[in-house]
């Protein structure tokens, strides 16, 4: 059945000889406990199409947990399993993850709904997939080592760069392929493949995605915020009429679409120059997207879709963003310590979305400055060299440090001598009389 090829030697020269080591060891593992395993999915998928990708999926004919659990303890891993899915996640010391299932078929109750688990092979499983691009799987046993499985022309599509689904009522059993289907075409710059296009407006048409749980949707379109571009997914998103069922309570054509287009670019600058802070990019889109809403219809947003308590809060405070970028551009000097007072507490995703919203260069490059000195600049007193100093720990520790800290920031003071000279000024002005210990 299917194609043969062996891929053993594209994956010696594609992938880190670690995970190539991972995958040998899961094939000798699988064949001691007389099972077969493969590896399958989208990191199949960007193996061939060149895509780096090390997120490994594994699929077990026989049981997957039992692999999973072994092959954590031949690697120095661990294991944490899931019995309701039968799937297992092995966690090595280097971070690596490798996510081991049991093939199965999976039987949908009704449409859109959680999916039930029930044993059976590698051709079951696949065939649940979503695209056939999706559904090759490579042998990892000894002797085997590198032989592709391809039971529906998954190869084939991959080179003519074809989305196709397995069968016809594939979108209505799970809409949520409508938006896997055009994510996965606009990231690789593919075409969804005529019948399978036709199939999607047809649920489309049919209200299929207003079938969808707030927490499923959300899901997807997370998936998509967080592309590398999403900007060409959601021009398509808008051009087939399924924005409606994402974000209806956001008029598309009222969407800054100027804005939403810099936000790629922003967030690639913005990952280079401050690399140790860590944005959420879907969060930012979803920022600028609610931008347009009032508090009332933002707080009812809250209550639709369930945003964490992070991104709760994120959102929340995005909504006096604007007027706080308006502040900053209006003002002739802000000093780095002017600017952490007014900023210190705003989360990453929101710094993105301030300076977004400022036009003025001048004022960027104010905002830019700050959060270079704010992650460079440390004091290195601390309360041990206050008490040193004689002074009487209380609340004022803290106003005292801020206002060392506020220098430092501002550069007028730059080491660890000139902090503990500033403090003795201060104490010898009778800056803190109150505090000092007779
Ligand atoms: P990515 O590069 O975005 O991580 P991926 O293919 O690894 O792509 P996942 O969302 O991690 O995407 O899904 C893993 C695999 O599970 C996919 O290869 C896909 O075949 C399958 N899959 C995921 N969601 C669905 C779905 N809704 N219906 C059918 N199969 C799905």
């Amino acid at each position: 059945e299917g194609s043969w090829e062996n891929c053993a030697e594209l994956m010696d020269k594609s992938l880190p000889a670690q995970i190539i080591y991972y995958l040998i060891t899961a094939g000798e593992v699988a064949q001691d406990l007389k099972e077969v395993v493969y590896c399958v999915g989208g990191f199949v998928r960007d193996l061939f199409l060149k895509v780096p990708n090390f997120d490994m999926d594994l699929v077990v004919e026989g049981d997957g947990q039992k692999l999973a659990t072994e092959l954590a303890e031949r690697l120095g891993g661990k294991v944490r399993v899931h019995d309701r899915f039968r799937t297992a996640v092995v966690t090595l010391p280097d971070g690596t993850k490798i996510d081991v299932a049991t093939a199965r078929t999976e039987y949908y109750e009704y449409p859109a709904a959680l999916p039930k688990v029930e044993k059976s092979s590698l051709k079951e499983d696949m065939y649940r997939r979503d695209f056939t691009i999706n559904t090759l799987a490579i042998c990892l046993n000894p002797g085997h080592f590198g032989d592709l499985i391809d039971y529906f022309g998954g190869r084939k599509d991959l080179m003519n760069g074809s989305i196709r689904i397995l069968y016809n009522f594939s979108f209505v059993e799970d809409p949520t392929r409508i938006l896997r289907a055009i994510r996965f075409e606009q990231r690789y710059r593919f075409t969804i493949e005529a019948d399978t296009l036709r199939f999607a407006r047809d649920a489309i048409e049919r209200r299929m995605l207003g079938r969808l749980s707030y927490k499923r949707i959300l899901a997807e379109l997370i998936l998509i915020l967080n592309e590398k571009d999403p900007v060409p997914a959601l021009e398509r998103i808008r051009g087939t009429g399924v924005w409606k069922y994402l974000l209806p309570e956001i008029d598309v054509d009222d969407v800054s679409w100027k804005t939403i287009k810099r936000v790629p670019v922003v967030m690639g600058w913005w990952e280079e120059q401050y690399y140790s802070r860590k944005i959420k990019p879907w969060l930012i889109y979803i920022v600028v997207f609610f931008a347009q809403l009032s508090f009332e219809q933002v707080e009812a947003e809250m209550q639709r879709y369930p945003f964490d308590r992070y991104a709760k809060g994120c959102i929340m405070d995005s909504l006096g963003i604007p007027a706080l970028a308006e502040d900053i551009s209006r003002r002739s000097y802000l000093s780095p310590s002017d600017l952490d007072k007014m900023i210190a507490s705003v989360t990453n995703e929101n710094l993105i979305y301030l300076l977004l919203c400022i036009k003025d260069e001048e004022a960027w490059d104010r905002v830019a400055r700050y959060l270079d000195l704010k992650d460079k600049i440390e004091l290195e007193v601390n309360g041990y060299d206050l008490l040193e100093l004689g002074l009487k720990p209380g609340p004022i520790f803290k106003e005292i440090l801020d206002e060392l800290y506020y220098l430092k920031l501002d550069e007028k003071i730059h080491n660890y001598e000139d902090e503990v000279n500033t403090l003795k000024q201060w104490i010898e002005e009778g800056r803190f009389t109150h505090a000092v210990r007779i």
